[in-house]
């Protein structure tokens, strides 16, 4: 690939014209039974916007998707279309699936552009909710809980909203702008987002209730990377990739120093793990500089959780990969990386390094937990939830949802689990003011 191509961090995807768009619609079979919404976690209604698209009606095919997700522009670009919604479309059997992530980018970017609809703010006037994190899950439940009447403040420990979406998925895959336009929606419904505010450091969540909040969901991700337990991992260029990822993206804001970014050029990396994290940790290195990346792997390739357009890219991009192989040990001198140690079949070999990137995997933050009386979590500290009322943690009043239950998944299975937990709130909040209205309590 042009070495140009793999060091901008430019949308690496392109996006279909209008006159392209309605003809890749009107492949559309309109099925009888759709598989494609089968397939979307979110049951985004996509014939009906499609219809729309292929009419030439963009308005209302924005409309349909809006009554679904808060999140179309970035749902169009990162969501796993190949195993989701494109997986199951018929059109697929025989010869390519409707472009429907691309559809789906296409119509949201266009109603950014020209401002296609506007929706009506609801009056708030059932209650109160604090959101924690304003990653996928916190927007969507802030969104949701919106249109449906709820006053809503979202308390973000960053100093801008997005979580992974603005912090970890880096901007070749999903421009800023994208992410940013999508939550100025999410405040025009009258949610108000409060950066800068870490729960369990500024305000416990007793504090939240004092506050006057109804109840509470604690969308906080799994944002503690997990470490491998080899010698050298004590090593200088020993970084883990969500940190490397952040402060990537904290550099292309500028709001930190190239130098501060802790991958040089030249320099040769290795990365251990192979989810779409480690992917975006590869093609990241590639960009900042690095003369050859590659990545080890202890399963086969069938077996790695990264998206398989996500692999191919960073195949075409230079990217080596190792498959069942472990780093045993990395070897260092004066506290620096010199090389690695790598077993395959049994074998050991040594190869020069000057950095590694742990990607193996994450686990959530305790700090909301430590701070807080009766909040249980399984083994992992993965917040433990309730199916009635949907979503609502060990403490009365306080739910969760996301990655913080469901272990670390994607961002349409972030909101698909939001949406459910906003069902059990507003279940809760509707009866404690039900009964403050029958014993006259305020
Ligand atoms: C590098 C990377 C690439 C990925 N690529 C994809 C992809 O291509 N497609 C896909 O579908 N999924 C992808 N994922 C997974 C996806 O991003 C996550 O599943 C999703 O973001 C989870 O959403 P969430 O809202 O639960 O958590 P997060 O997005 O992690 O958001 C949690 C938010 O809570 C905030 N927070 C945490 N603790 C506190 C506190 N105490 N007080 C206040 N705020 C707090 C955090 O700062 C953060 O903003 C990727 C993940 C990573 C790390």
């Amino acid at each position: 690939m042009n070495k140009e191509v793999v060091q901008s961090f430019q949308e690496a995807s392109s996006s279909y014209g209008m006159r392209e768009a309605i003809a890749e619609a009107k492949r559309c079979l309109r099925c009888k039974t759709p598989q494609c919404r089968t397939g979307c976690p979110i049951e985004n209604d996509i014939p009906q916007w499609i219809h729309e698209l292929s009419m030439g009606n963009l308005g209302n095919a924005m409309r349909i998707i809006n009554g679904r997700s808060n999140l179309p522009a970035v749902c169009g670009r990162v969501c796993a279309h190949e195993r989701q919604c494109e997986g199951h479309c018929i059109l697929g059997k025989k010869e390519q699936a409707l472009h429907i992530g691309k559809l789906e980018r296409f119509i949201a970017d266009f109603d950014s552009q020209m401002g296609l609809i506007r929706e009506a703010v609801a009056p708030k006037t059932r209650g109160k909710v604090a959101v924690i994190g304003s990653g996928p899950s916190g927007l969507t439940a802030a969104g949701d809980l919106a249109r449906m009447g709820f006053m809503v403040e979202i308390f973000e420990m960053e100093p801008v909203a997005g979580g992974v979406l603005m912090f970890g998925i880096p901007e070749y895959r999903l421009p800023k702008d994208v992410v940013r336009r999508e939550i100025r929606r999410i405040e025009e419904l009258g949610v108000v987002v409060r950066c800068n505010t870490t729960i369990g450091k500024d305000y416990t969540l007793d504090d939240l209730f004092d506050l006057g909040f109804d109840a509470i969901f604690i969308g906080t991700g799994t944002g503690k990377p997990r470490t491998l337990d080899i010698p050298g991992v004590e090593l200088q260029e020993v970084r883990q990739a969500i940190y490397l990822l952040r402060l990537v993206s904290l550099f292309q804001a500028g709001n930190v120093q190239r130098q501060e970014v802790p991958l040089t050029q030249g320099q040769r990396v290795f990365v251990i793990g192979c989810g779409n994290t480690a992917m975006d940790a590869a093609r990241t290195a590639l960009r900042m500089g690095a003369a050859s990346v590659q990545v080890i792997y202890h399963r086969t390739m069938n077996e790695m959780s990264a998206l398989r357009a996500e692999y191919n890219d960073a195949l075409a991009e230079g990217v080596r990969f190792h498959w069942q192989s472990n780093i045993v040990e990395i070897c260092g001198q004066d506290g620096h990386v010199r090389s690695l140690v790598i077993e395959h079949a049994g074998q050991r070999r040594e190869e020069q390094a000057d950095a590694v990137i742990m990607a193996v995997g994450q686990m959530p933050a305790s700090r909301i937990v430590s701070t807080t009386r009766g909040l249980e979590v399984d083994g992992r500290g993965y917040l433990l939830t309730r199916e009635k009322p949907y979503g609502m943690t060990t403490r009365k009043g306080v739910f969760a949802g996301g990655d913080v239950v469901n272990h670390t998944a994607t961002v349409v299975h972030a909101m698909q689990n939001a949406k459910k937990v906003v069902e059990g709130i507003a279940q809760y909040v509707d009866a404690i003011k039900l009964l403050e209205t029958i014993t006259g309590e305020h």
